[in-house]
């Protein structure tokens, strides 16, 4: 089974392109090994985002998330005044999340900023 990164559609074996997306369809498998390596590595996971770095500040998160844009990759703030996740008791620290499929880039992007 394939996945579209966009959509989400799932495609049976044999396509490798979603006409919608104009885009790769990806294995599940792939995202889903990563995934539970990260949750091994001591990562927090919400379904498929993880979180790359904490901050105490909010605005400091915003220009993490800033930084990540200008180079393509999307990410979200998850605080605790945020109502995209759900998650059991409490949080102060703000995180800043990626989605699985950009957390090597996001990594890589992070690593020359302390
Ligand atoms: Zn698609």
């Amino acid at each position: 089974m394939s996945f579209c990164p966009i959509c989400k559609s799932e495609f049976r074996e044999g396509f490798t392109f979603c006409s919608e997306c104009k885009t790769e369809l990806v294995d599940e498998l792939v995202e889903e090994k990563m995934l539970a390596e990260l949750v091994e590595q001591g990562y927090e996971i919400f379904e498929n985002w993880v979180c790359v770095k904490t901050f105490s500040e909010v605005y400091e998160a915003k220009q993490i998330v800033g930084l990540l844009g200008d180079n393509s990759v999307h990410a979200e703030i998850l605080s605790q005044s945020d109502s995209m996740f759900k998650l059991p008791g409490s949080f102060s620290l703000v995180r800043v999340m990626v989605q699985v499929e950009n957390f090597k880039k996001a990594k890589e992007l992070l690593k020359n900023y302390a």
